[in-house]
Order: C-alpha cells, then sequence, then structure tokens
C-alpha cells in the first residue's frame, strides 16, 4: 500500500506510517506540486498538513486514492464532499493541535498589549526611548471570543486567570449557563478591549468580521486571529491600526497565505507569525500519532473517526 506523505511529518510518525505501507515523502521537494501530479496517482493513502492543497483537480488524479489524513484540524485545504462523492474517506485530528494554537493566542494577546515585536525592535535598533511603549494590562479588561468552541473555551480559561472578564459570541451554542456570558456579534465587538477569532472556516465564515463589523472595535482594541485567513478583511484591519484607531493585532493566519501586503505590516503594533499555531513538537507528535490510529481504524472498518 503506497502511503504518499505531502507535508513534514515527526519521525515517529513517520515509523509508525511505515508499518502499514509503502512510505513516499514529498514533503521536502522543491518541485513538490508537481510530485503530487505523478505521485499521488498511484497512492492509496495520502497524509497532508495545512501546507497542501486536495481540490478536485488533485483528488481526480488519485486514481487508487482510498484515504486522505490531514494532520491536524481544518480541513478547508480539501474538497472533503467531492472526495466522499468518490468514496474516498476524509479523517482529520482536531483536538491535536489545541493546546498549541490557545498557547500562541495568550502570547499574542499579551505582545499585542505590551507592543512586545515593536519594543525588541526598538532595542536591538539602539534605541531606548521608553515613552513609545506605553502599553495596556489585561486585568480588568473583557475578552471577546468569536466562536466558542474547543480553542475559544480553553483561551477563555487561560485569560480568566489575568483577571478578564470573557464574553463570545457562537451563534451554535444555545442556553448557555456557563460564567461567560453571551452576546450578539455586534454588542461583543463594541464592547470588547480583546478579540479573539476562533471560528471555523465555512462559507458562513467567510468575512464574518467585515469591514463594516471591524468599524464596531472600540478605540484601543486589540484584535487577534489564530483561526483561519479570509475570515476578517485583513487590509481594513491594518487601515484601522494605521490610522490609531484600534491598539495592536496579531495574526497567525492570513487570507493569502504567505501574506502579499508585506509592507504595510511594518512598523506598526501588529505581530505577525507564519500560520504556526500547531507548530510546536507536542502537537506535531499528537496530530501525526492521531493521524495513525485514524487510518489503522480505517482500514479495519471503523468509519466513526471519518469526517
Ligand atoms: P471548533 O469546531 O471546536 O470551534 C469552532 C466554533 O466556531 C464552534 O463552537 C462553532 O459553533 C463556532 N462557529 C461556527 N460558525 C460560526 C459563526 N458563523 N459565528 C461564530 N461562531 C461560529 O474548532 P477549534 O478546534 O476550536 O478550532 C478553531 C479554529 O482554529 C479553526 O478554524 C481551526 O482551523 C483553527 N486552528 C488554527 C491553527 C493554527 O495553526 N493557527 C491550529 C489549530 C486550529
Amino acid at each position: 500500500m503506497k502511503i504518499l506523505i505531502c507535508d513534514s511529518l515527526n519521525e515517529k510518525v513517520l515509523k509508525e506510517l511505515q508499518t502499514i505501507g509503502e512510505c513516499v515523502d514529498i514533503s521536502l521537494s522543491h518541485k513538490k506540486d508537481e510530485d503530487l501530479d505523478t505521485e499521488i496517482e498511484d497512492a492509496e493513502i495520502v497524509v497532508i498538513r495545512s501546507g497542501t492543497q486536495l481540490d478536485k483537480a488533485a483528488i481526480d488524479k488519485g486514481k487508487s486514492l482510498k484515504i486522505i489524513a490531514r494532520c491536524g484540524v481544518g480541513v478547508d485545504n480539501i474538497d472533503v464532499d467531492y472526495a466522499k462523492s468518490q468514496n474516498i474517506s476524509v479523517t482529520n485530528s482536531p483536538s491535536a493541535n489545541l493546546i498549541s494554537v490557545v498557547e500562541l493566542t495568550v502570547s499574542l494577546i499579551i505582545s499585542a498589549a505590551r507592543k512586545v515585536n515593536l519594543s525588541d525592535n526598538h532595542v536591538k535598533d539602539g534605541k531606548w526611548n521608553r515613552k513609545e511603549f506605553l502599553g495596556i494590562e489585561l486585568h480588568g479588561k473583557q475578552l471577546g471570543i468569536i466562536g466558542f468552541g474547543k480553542a475559544g473555551k480553553l483561551v477563555s480559561e487561560r485569560m480568566k486567570s489575568f483577571g478578564m472578564s470573557v464574553a463570545f459570541y457562537d451563534p451554535y451554542i444555545k442556553d448557555w449557563d456557563g460564567p461567560e456570558e453571551s452576546l450578539e456579534l455586534d454588542e461583543l465587538l463594541s464592547t470588547s478591549d480583546i478579540v479573539s477569532i476562533h471560528v471555523i472556516k465555512t462559507k458562513e465564515t467567510e468575512n464574518l468580521i467585515s469591514k463594516q463589523k471591524l468599524d464596531l472595535l472600540k478605540e484601543n482594541a486589540i484584535l487577534i486571529n489564530t483561526s483561519r485567513g479570509g475570515v476578517l478583511d485583513e487590509g481594513y484591519l491594518i487601515e484601522l491600526l494605521k490610522s490609531n484607531k484600534i491598539f495592536g493585532v496579531g495574526l497567525d493566519v492570513y487570507s493569502e497565505e504567505p501574506p502579499k501586503n508585506i509592507e504595510a505590516f511594518k512598523n506598526l503594533n501588529l505581530i505577525s507569525t507564519p500560520h504556526i499555531g500547531a507548530s510546536t513538537s507536542e502537537a506535531q507528535l499528537k496530530a501525526g500519532l492521531d493521524t495513525v490510529e485514524n487510518i489503522k481504524k480505517i482500514l479495519a472498518g471503523d468509519t466513526s473517526v471519518e469526517i
């Protein structure tokens, strides 16, 4: 059985996969797209992370394809409906990356509140003008979470320990009786000091935080997005930051990756990371081992791990 590995995996995970079939690893190839086109033809299993797109055309090339395994949570880089219509099983590892993305979110919140990236550049440039780096405290402020799922709830837990109150907007959570306040989106945007986005990417969440919604942000607000690019109007967000209408921004994900408008990012209280939410040794190992288990289950006829 040929297993095509398109994105880099932990060594332990590779060894486990080798017990299932013959692994062909194109993750480090300089011509990955071309290799994908040819190697997928006789592959029965394809293992990907977020760096590979499996659209209809790519899936069609996989003449023997039985399983698409996504190491990680987001499956917006796979045409899941089409794969399923072709009787190809699709599986992911929805919980493995959680702690890592949540910890990155916390670091972006704190870094934006204290202008850590700007002050770091400042010191390294040989300067010492402390007046430029007046920050804001998190204690006593409201954190507004958009998408109160697994990641959103864990961010909430952590930020409450900083003395923040938490509100959330999630239309799929009904009759909430927890300590966090459930708000409508407009109210959440207009009352929160820090807004952190944790929705999944769907047609409905595409541009959910549009220009009009961003205009509702409080003066001095901080906005963080570690969910998926395209759920907010990034260009307008940066304009707001440039004109000092908001305090800071933290982005790990972008509508286009890597982002093209990078010049616009410079010299602002904007912390940009290159989609590294899941990039810790622990998360990669967990996601990989979950993926191996999922593949074994599907091969044994257990469909419970399929999307
Ligand atoms: P989840 O499915 O547990 O939670 C998503 C929540 O969004 C759900 O509670 C859902 O009800 C809510 N939601 C759906 N549509 C909504 C809408 N229109 N408005 C508001 N809320 C809506 O997902 P999760 O595991 O918490 O992951 C959250 C996001 O984090 C995903 O987009 C995932 O891809 C992303 N993620 C990013 C990285 C990274 O590397 N940056 C790593 C892991 C996860």
